[in-house]
């Protein structure tokens, strides 16, 4: 297939780091992407939690040349939602990016295909890009169901990209880039990367799907990034596998030097 498709780097802080340490961390980063290469076609960006998404922490952040994005996006526009985040006022502060449907989401807090779907149409409609997660847990996938739960997973989103795609003057992919992350639950924060090879099979399934329901066109442009335990050490073989467009890091993106190698990886 050919690779026309965004290639992203991205980082997720979780529950990780306070305002002062965003504004450390992004001088240190800025400093360690200094002596290294940047692929200008790349997108950079990296989710830290919602208190560190002031201007402050975000021209630190542009400065270090990484956009930031919203952990987590509500599906109505306001409204009595305690905890949630609103699409248009994330875009009223500058903020593009949104993360919907991560498995801590879905493990602790009941997100289910349904809501990270509403979250996704919300916050595509609004303007924003999305980074969309899916994967399967390790009982799924030593029952042999990983592609039955990847599909599972991707139907509903697929429903949704399907009402916007047909939507007259959609310009997908040139204004906001929607695009999925694979992360099997059970190499998220275990040390246990999936094999380039298990990336890359997991990877040619979810295109398969997105062809199926969708047509060959969207399958083509969707990028797809994989994610659970990248470190600047097995990045680069991820990488290079023809369906794997970019990389959702966790732990790893908590370390200034280390995320540096991990954006100069491709
Ligand atoms: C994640 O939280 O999305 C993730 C991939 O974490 P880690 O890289 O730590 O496995």
């Amino acid at each position: 297939m050919t690779q026309t498709r965004a290639r992203i780097l991205a980082g997720n802080w979780k529950m990780h780091l306070a305002p002062g340490e965003a504004l450390e961390y992004f001088g240190s980063l800025d400093k360690s992407l200094a002596s290294q290469p940047l692929n200008p076609g790349v997108r950079r960006v990296i989710f830290p939690p919602a208190y560190c998404l002031g201007a402050d922490v975000q021209r630190a952040a542009a400065s270090a040349k990484v956009e930031l994005g919203a952990q987590n996006v509500h599906w109505e526009e306001k409204g009595a939602f305690t905890g949630e985040l609103a699409a248009p006022a994330l875009l009223n502060i500058g903020i593009r990016w949104a993360l919907v449907g991560h498995s801590e989401r879905r493990q602790y807090f009941g997100e289910t295909d349904e809501t990270a779907a509403k979250r996704f149409k919300r916050a595509a409609t609004s303007g924003m890009n999305v980074m969309y997660c899916i994967g399967e847990r390790l009982t799924e996938r030593e029952a042999g169901q990983t592609y039955d739960v990847l599909t599972r997973q991707l139907t509903p989103f697929l429903g949704v990209l399907r009402e916007l795609l047909d939507k007259p003057g959609t310009q997908w992919p040139d204004t906001e880039l929607w695009c999925l992350a694979y992360e099997p639950v059970w190499a998220i924060g275990t040390g246990k990367t999936a094999t380039n090879v298990e990336a890359e099979d997991a990877h040619k399934h979810i295109r398969k799907v997105v062809w199926d329901q969708l047509g060959m066109q969207v399958a083509q442009k969707i990028s797809i990034l994989y994610g659970g335990s990248v470190t600047p050490e097995n990045v680069s073989g991820l990488m290079t596998q023809p369906n794997v467009d970019g990389a959702l890091v966790g732990g790893a993106s908590l370390k200034p030097d280390g995320f540096a190698k991990i954006l100069s990886s491709a």
